[in-house]
C-alpha cells in the first residue's frame, strides 16, 4: 500500500476533527510509521501532505485542542516571538504577564488570525513544548494566571495538583482555578455549563441538533458532540 494510503486508512474523518486511530506518541499526538521505519507525528505528516510548509523553528499547534486530530485546517504555525511577545511584558518574580484581553479569572486570551480564541498560557506552553495531551491541563507554578512564561507552566492532572500542593505547603491557586473553569475557559468555548445542560435536555425532548445549533450559534456537529458527550464530557 502506498504511504499516503496507509496513513489515511488510520484516519476517521468527522465533520469537525479528523481523528488518528493508530498509535499515539507520548505527547498525545498520533504516531505514523513512515517509510523509513521511524515514527513521525501524524498531524505533522498530514500538514505537510496538504502542501503546507513548516519553517525551521515554528511549532505546529492544534487550535482544536485535540492532539490526535490531523485536519490541517485545525492547525496553525506559531513561534513564541510572533504570537506572544508583542502582547506581554516582564513582571515580578520572572513572570511574563499578558497585557491584553483576559478572562474574568485573569487568564490571557487571544485570537490567532483566522482561528479561534485560545488561552494565552496554553498557547505559550504549546509553543515551547508541543501539544497538551488529552486530559491534561496547563497549570501555573507561579499562581499568576496572566503569566505566559513557559518556564512557569507545567502539565498537570488533579493528582499532580494535590502532590504539588503538599510539596509547596500551600494552595496552588492557579491549578484550582484551572480545574474549576476547565469547560467554560476552553478556548473554543462559546457556551456555558448551563447552556450545555440545557442543550442536552432540549435534545432529549426532541429538538433537532440543527435547531439547537442555530439557537446557540454553534456548529451542528458541536451540538451532536455535546449530546453524545464527546464534548463537555466532564458535565454529567
Ligand atoms: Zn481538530
Ligand atoms: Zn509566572
Amino acid at each position: 500500500m502506498a504511504t499516503q494510503d496507509r496513513f489515511w486508512a488510520k484516519v476517521r474523518k468527522t465533520d469537525d476533527c479528523w481523528i488518528w486511530t493508530g498509535a499515539a506518541l507520548k505527547s498525545g499526538s498520533g504516531a505514523f510509521r513512515g517509510d523509513g521505519g521511524r515514527n513521525i507525528p501524524a498531524h505533522r505528516y498530514a500538514y505537510l501532505l496538504s502542501g503546507r510548509a513548516i519553517p525551521g523553528k515554528a511549532r505546529l499547534i492544534h487550535e482544536c485542542g485535540n492532539p490526535l486530530c490531523v485536519r490541517p485546517e485545525h492547525m496553525f504555525l506559531g513561534t513564541p516571538t510572533n504570537v506572544l511577545a508583542r502582547s506581554s511584558a516582564p513582571g515580578p518574580g520572572g513572570c511574563i504577564n499578558w497585557c491584553e484581553r483576559k478572562t474574568a479569572n485573569g487568564y490571557g486570551l487571544l485570537t490567532v488570525p483566522g482561528h479561534k480564541q485560545i488561552l494565552a498560557h496554553r498557547l505559550a506552553f504549546m509553543l515551547a513544548h508541543g501539544d497538551v495531551p488529552a486530559g491534561k491541563c496547563v497549570l501555573h507554578k507561579c499562581d499568576n494566571p496572566a503569566c505566559v512564561n513557559p518556564d512557569h507552566l507545567f502539565l498537570g492532572t488533579k493528582g499532580d495538583n494535590n502532590a504539588d500542593r503538599h510539596a509547596k505547603g500551600r494552595t496552588a491557586r492557579g491549578e484550582k482555578i484551572a480545574a474549576k473553569v476547565r469547560g467554560e475557559l476552553n478556548y473554543a468555548a462559546r457556551l456555558t455549563e448551563s447552556d450545555v445542560r440545557d442543550i442536552r435536555r432540549l435534545a432529549e425532548s426532541g429538538l433537532s441538533h440543527g435547531r439547537l445549533a442555530r439557537r446557540y450559534r454553534v456548529d451542528q456537529s458541536h451540538i451532536t458532540n455535546i449530546v453524545n458527550r464527546k464534548a463537555w464530557a466532564h458535565i454529567p
